[in-house]
């Protein structure tokens, strides 16, 4: 790579794709003629508003999302979210099913007790949360306002690698760290939302798709800048959005379309997992520590079992370049974010780096 710059496997921030850094670099002393920076100019101008615009379309475009499905552009990353989805969408009964399938969605079931009854409809936890339930364990309540899953786990490194039938209840997904990594059913979602700061922009934005006829009146105490249905009313701009962010995020959808979408960018990032976990599966050294079924292709997480030796792995690793490869402190070990922009190249210097590790140290 160009700039001397390094495989970063980090779980958000993380890398963006380089052809885009290149991009916003070539324009960020005068944005198409404008004489400013993107950074510098009025949300309110002409020239913004076809960034913002263009944004929203190609949301629509490039994740096939319906038009009776609204794309907002938020702050206040997804841990917002746990609050506000609840304000918004618990007001029919005043309850929702959560499934705890690690930290982010063991949090927004924590958050969302503040405003309601939060019944817990499957959880993995006892196993450490190394898998997905299946179907046949939730205990869904056909009563709930909504279900709410995290789709891909980003600390424990498991992926629903279904989409779980709730009925007619409405299903909200927090996909912070798969969005737009391959294709995705919108129908079957009343609403989704993602932290752009894994796979779309920088940290600063948060992308929220919410079916038309769940913009409905929130609970009455709530903020209006938490209120969905204004900030739709308002095109995301009811005050200052995250301007640059959203630009960045327009650029990165230009990417994927003109890649050939999320079909293309599916295959890359299974070819991507699939030569780490084939690795992982021969070593004897390196495990998984997911279980088969519920891997994510997003972030990879794996140990050998002697903490000494990870240590040793993690130190040795971003030394040679590759770096951010320290599990999270609740599971250890390691973790390999490969996310939409990280390099099918990235991916094999790990693996040659873990092969010639192995070989050393056994
Ligand atoms: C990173 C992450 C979060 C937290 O996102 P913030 O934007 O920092 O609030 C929530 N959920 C998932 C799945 C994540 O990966």
């Amino acid at each position: 790579m160009a700039y001397d710059r390094i495989f970063n496997f980090s779980a958000g921030p993380s890398m963006l794709p380089e052809e885009v850094l290149l991009r916003a670099q070539s324009e960020m002393l005068n944005y198409q003629g404008s004489g400013m920076s993107v950074m510098e100019m009025s949300h309110r101008s002409k020239v913004y508003d076809n960034i913002i615009v263009a944004a929203e379309r190609l949301m629509h475009e490039v994740m096939n999302i319906p038009d009776n499905y609204k794309v907002l552009f938020l702050q206040g990353g997804a841990s917002l979210q746990f609050a506000m989805v609840p304000m918004n969408l618990m007001t029919k009964n005043g309850k929702a099913d959560y499934i705890c399938t690690g930290s982010f969605s063991s949090k927004a079931a924590q958050e969302a007790k503040k405003y309601g009854t939060v019944n817990i409809a499957a959880t993995t936890k006892s196993e450490n949360f190394t898998r997905i339930p299946q179907q046949d364990e939730l205990v869904l309540d056909p009563e709930a306002d909504y279900v709410h899953i995290c789709y891909n786990n980003t600390i424990y490194g498991t992926v629903w690698n279904y989409i779980p039938d709730t009925g007619d209840v409405p299903l909200v997904a927090d996909m912070s760290s798969c969005i737009m990594s391959e294709p995705v059913d919108v129908t079957k979602f009343g609403m989704i939302y993602a932290g752009a700061q894994k796979n779309v922009a920088p940290a600063g934005l948060t992308i929220v798709i919410i079916r038309k006829d769940l913009l409905g009146e929130p609970m009455a105490f709530t903020p209006t800048m938490m209120n969905y249905k204004i900030m739709a009313e308002n095109d995301s701009m009811y005050n200052t959005p995250p301007c640059y962010p959203i630009y960045v995020c327009k650029m990165v959808l230009e990417w994927l379309r003109d890649m050939g979408g999320l079909n293309v960018m599916q295959e890359r990032n299974i070819k991507k997992a699939q030569l780490l976990y084939d690795y992982l599966a021969s070593s004897r050294m390196f495990h998984p520590t997911t279980q088969e079924g519920s891997r994510s292709m997003m972030n990879v997480t794996f140990r050998t079992d002697d903490e000494d030796l990870n240590a040793k792995f993690i130190k040795e690793s971003a030394a040679a370049g590759m770096s951010n490869l320290k599990g999270h402190r609740s599971v250890g070990g390691m973790r390999a974010s490969i996310y939409n922009a990280m390099p099918y190249e990235g991916v094999v210097a790990l693996v040659e780096f873990m092969k010639r590790f192995e070989q050393e140290n056994s």
